[in-house]
């Protein structure tokens, strides 16, 4: 199993929930939402083969916490892993929005040196995303729960980005809509953990098996095949981004 968007960090035990993710041999991309954090977790990721610390600047903490700009370009050197990154226009106020268009373009600018594993978040604000993708031309973008609109889902789709789907969206009837549109070929499984919970409890990496379970209904696959195929669909993405 594969959880390509984990908040790790956030967890009352980090440590633990790596350790198990590790010892699984579940493929687990830690996403953080600020480079301070990215920074503090470093040393504790060392070593660890399945469970890949990404470097990330969450935008709905524009213009409440500074972006160290020099801090991320630093990180940087050390990973290919990207995220939480993006845009979230939830928030109302147009310069913060503003801040989050300007952050993001300043993080593009220094990760346009080398192709990576780049997570990104998108609420409400999908369609200014995706210009700012095209005009960077960021390739195999990875959109973490997509919720926009369909016809924008074709043309991220057309233009060869992935979308990794969590629990809470395979129990929305919108969420659903948006899975059985993507092609088998585009589906990653995360978690968003401990941010989604199941049942009240944080989803951990293992939970992916939930996603397994419900796109091998709708591929009419077997487990095992599904799960392969989020598998591949991953191992092609970052044979892409290590080759390129
Ligand atoms: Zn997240």
């Amino acid at each position: 199993m594969i959880d390509v968007h984990c908040h790790i960090d956030q967890f009352s035990k980090p440590f633990e929930i790596a350790k198990k993710a590790e010892d699984k041999g579940i493929i687990t991309v830690a996403v953080t939402s600020l480079p301070e954090h990215f920074n503090l977790a470093y040393p504790h990721f060392v070593g660890f083969k399945h469970v890949r610390l990404a470097l990330g600047y969450h935008p709905m903490l524009s213009g409440n916490k500074k972006f160290e700009e020099n801090l991320f370009r630093t990180l940087a050197i050390k990973t290919s892993y990207i995220g939480e990154i993006g845009l979230d226009f939830s928030e109302k106020d147009a310069s913060k929005r503003q801040m989050q268009i300007d952050t993001l373009q300043r993080i593009f600018n220094i990760i346009k040196d080398r192709p990576r594993f780049i997570s990104l978040h998108s609420r409400r604000a999908e369609k200014s995303l995706f210009d700012l993708v095209n005009e960077n031309k960021l390739k195999k973008a990875v959109f973490h729960w997509y919720n926009g609109p369909l016809n924008l889902l074709d043309k991220l789709i057309n233009a060869g980005h992935y979308f990794s789907i969590n629990p809470a969206m395979i129990k929305s009837k919108n969420g659903q809509k948006i899975i059985e549109r993507i092609p088998s070929d585009r589906v990653l499984t995360e978690t968003d953990g401990p941010y989604v919970k199941i049942k009240g409890i944080p989803a951990q990496p293992e939970d992916t098996k939930l996603i397994i379970e419900y796109l091998k209904v709708i591929w009419a696959k077997s487990f095992e095949d599904t799960d392969n195929i989020i598998r591949k669909n991953f191992k092609i993405l970052i044979s892409y981004i290590e080759n390129t």
